[in-house]
């Protein structure tokens, strides 16, 4: 049976991925920082349909934390064959000559190095040189690697822009290891970290969407359909992918 870790998956769009995984029969780990109860309503959620599902606590900045937590997914569901690089924070909001150097630092921690930490124990289950039987990983990115974040989150657009560039590096390194890497780009999706968002700074969200050529914010389960899709095997000759989920607000 398939075994997928999606990080930062207590609520959101990383929860909503781990209930469609479930639906379609893949053993899923939660995973979250501090949200017990937010991620013990989805594996409740998940069992009550006859999925199998965990939530286990780790911040994947700290490579110790981890390392445990592949550990018990080992013991407890099997070595995993698919990883969503998920789990991301937004930075201070400021313009870059008022930034906070301290929030900066731990975004791109979470962000950017949380996702290569992941991947690199990752692939130590599931690449043929570590006797493996390859697998999937979805990096998600978001559309403010390409407009930037003016103003609001040019840190945290540079967080993601990383992971872009991460996707296409690691696609290439692995491909002979039987791992396919492929990252999404979603655009505004109204989960917490949006809300949060535009309370504090009300004008932006009539800015994004007046960007947005669908008029709309995602729903997670938009978002959530396509990092499946990138996981399945209908994906099977997709990787190095970056696919945009931003109702059009930077496709070329
Ligand atoms: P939410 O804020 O709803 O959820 C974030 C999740 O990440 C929570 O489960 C949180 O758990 C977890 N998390 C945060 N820090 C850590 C950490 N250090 N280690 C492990 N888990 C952590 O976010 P979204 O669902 O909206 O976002 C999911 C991803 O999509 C993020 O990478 C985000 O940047 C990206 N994205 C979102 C967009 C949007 O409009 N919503 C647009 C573009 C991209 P806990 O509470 O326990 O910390």
């Amino acid at each position: 049976m398939k075994v997928l870790l999606v990080t930062g998956s207590s609520r959101g769009i990383g929860a909503e991925i781990c209930r469609q995984a479930a639906a379609e029969g893949w053993k899923v780990c939660l995973n979250y920082a501090s949200s017990a109860d937010e991620a013990d309503q989805v594996v409740a959620q998940i069992r009550a349909k006859g999925g199998t599902a965990i939530a286990l606590q780790a911040n994947v900045a700290n490579e110790d934390e981890v390392i445990t937590l592949f550990k018990r997914i080992d013991l407890e569901l099997g070595p995993i064959t698919g990883l969503v690089n998920n789990a991301g924070i937004n930075g201070a909001g400021t313009r870059v000559d008022e930034m906070n150097i301290t929030l900066s630092k731990q975004m791109f921690e979470v962000n950017t190095l949380g996702a290569f930490i992941c991947a690199k124990h990752a692939i130590k289950r599931m690449a043929k040189r570590y006797g493996g039987n390859g697998g999937a990983i979805v990096n998600i990115s978001s559309a403010a690697s390409k407009h930037g974040g003016p103003f609001t989150y040019v840190d945290y657009a540079a967080s993601k822009a990383a992971i872009d560039t991460f996707t296409i590096g690691l696609s290439k390194e692995q491909a002979d290891q039987g791992i396919r890497v492929n990252c999404l780009r979603p655009g505004i999706t109204m989960t917490e970290i949006s809300v949060d968002y535009a309370k504090q700074h009300p004008e932006w969200l009539d800015w994004v969407l007046l960007q947005v050529p669908l008029g709309r914010p995602a729903e997670v389960s938009e978002v959530a359909n396509s990092a499946m899709f990138l996981l399945s095997d209908k994906s099977s000759y997709t990787t190095g992918a970056i696919l945009d989920v931003c109702g059009g607000w930077v496709s070329p």
